[in-house]
């Protein structure tokens, strides 16, 4: 039997994983993609403390070995339920059922699909949710970028540094980006801004050849030859397999110490109900969690 299991092996699970090994916790860590989570295929990073520009799979990489240094067990496996048995919490797995006195689920989240036509027929074949995956492929070409955020900006910078021109549509006339990302996407010149437009369509035959979109403005329609989509729509958590209390949007709710509606499942970091996403944010969370799991294996006694 575990003390703790974490879910999730992201900047809110490893944290979580160095306090919970620094406080002696029998622990387990279980992964089910890339150790490091999403921010690992982020290009660059500017706003964590310490580093004033790091990549994140470097980042990623740091967390993970000093989370490894310390003895973190980290197992790849898909979890496929956790259930509640009061003092023992049942961590189903593919590979089989697990034990543990405490679950801290730091699952984080997913990219949001848009729904428009051709959306589907074109993904892995010109539409993309990864410009650090897949920005390379498209050098010299023109993509599209939907999505007025901190991930549709930055990455469309970054990937202005591949494509001949970025057009970027956002379905607003304002961006919702942190304001220094902003200005370096305004004040790059093979960015094209198309503000208060939405994508309609993406067309082609093999690969994608044309997107058409709507000015809400005016509502007139165009049409532009784009080789590549890259949307950037905001996130969904992976919480499907755990049954606590959510959100509308299915990210879990926890109170300021991050205990979920379930006594001994915690959770932390880009899964959870918080209004701010960034690493800096999951270390906190991860921290905090592991710490409250620490207490509420104290008085199980
Ligand atoms: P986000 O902040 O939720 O932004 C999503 C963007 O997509 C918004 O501009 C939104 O428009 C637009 N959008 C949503 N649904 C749409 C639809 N159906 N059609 C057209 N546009 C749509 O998501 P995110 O950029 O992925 O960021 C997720 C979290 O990670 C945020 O908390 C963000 O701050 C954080 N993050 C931080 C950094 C960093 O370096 N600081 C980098 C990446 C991500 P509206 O603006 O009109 O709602």
């Amino acid at each position: 039997m575990y003390d703790l299991i974490i879910i999730g092996g992201g900047p809110a699970g490893l944290t979580a994983g160095i306090y919970a090994q620094r406080a002696r916790l029998k622990t387990l860590l279980l992964e089910r993609e890339i150790v490091g989570g999403q921010i690992a295929v982020s290009d660059v990073i500017e706003n964590y403390p310490g580093f004033s520009s790091i990549s994140g799979a470097e980042l990623m990489e740091k967390f993970e070995q000093h989370a490894k240094g310390l003895g973190l067990e980290i197992k790849l496996t898909d979890v496929t339920d956790v259930q509640d048995k009061g003092k023992e919490k049942i961590v189903k797995t593919s590979e089989g059922d697990l034990i543990t006195k405490a679950v801290i689920i730091a699952t984080g989240a997913k990219p949001r699909r848009l729904g428009v036509l051709g959306e589907k027929e074109f993904t892995g074949k010109g539409v993309s949710y990864c410009a650090t995956c897949d920005g390379p492929f498209f050098k010299g070409q023109r993509v599209l970028v939907v999505g007025g955020g901190d991930t549709a900006i930055k990455e469309a910078v970054y990937l202005s540094k591949i494509a001949s021109t970025v057009y970027l549509a956002h379905r607003r006339d304002q961006l919702r980006a942190e304001k220094i990302i902003q200005e370096k996407a305004f004040s790059t010149p093979n960015i094209k801004m198309l503000l208060s437009h939405i994508l309609k369509e993406i067309k082609g035959k093999t690969g994608i050849e044309k997107v058409t979109l709507q000015n809400l403005k005016d509502n007139t329609v165009k049409e532009l030859d784009i080789e590549g989509v890259f949307i950037f729509v905001g996130i969904n958590p992976t919480t499907d397999f755990v049954d606590v209390e959510k959100d509308k949007q299915g990210f879990i709710k926890t109170d300021q110490d991050m205990r979920t509606s379930v006594n001994g499942i915690f959770a932390a970091g880009d899964c959870r109900t918080t209004p701010l996403k960034q690493v800096s944010t999951a270390v906190g969370d991860g921290a905090l969690a592991a710490y409250m799991v620490e207490k509420y294996i104290e008085e199980l006694g």
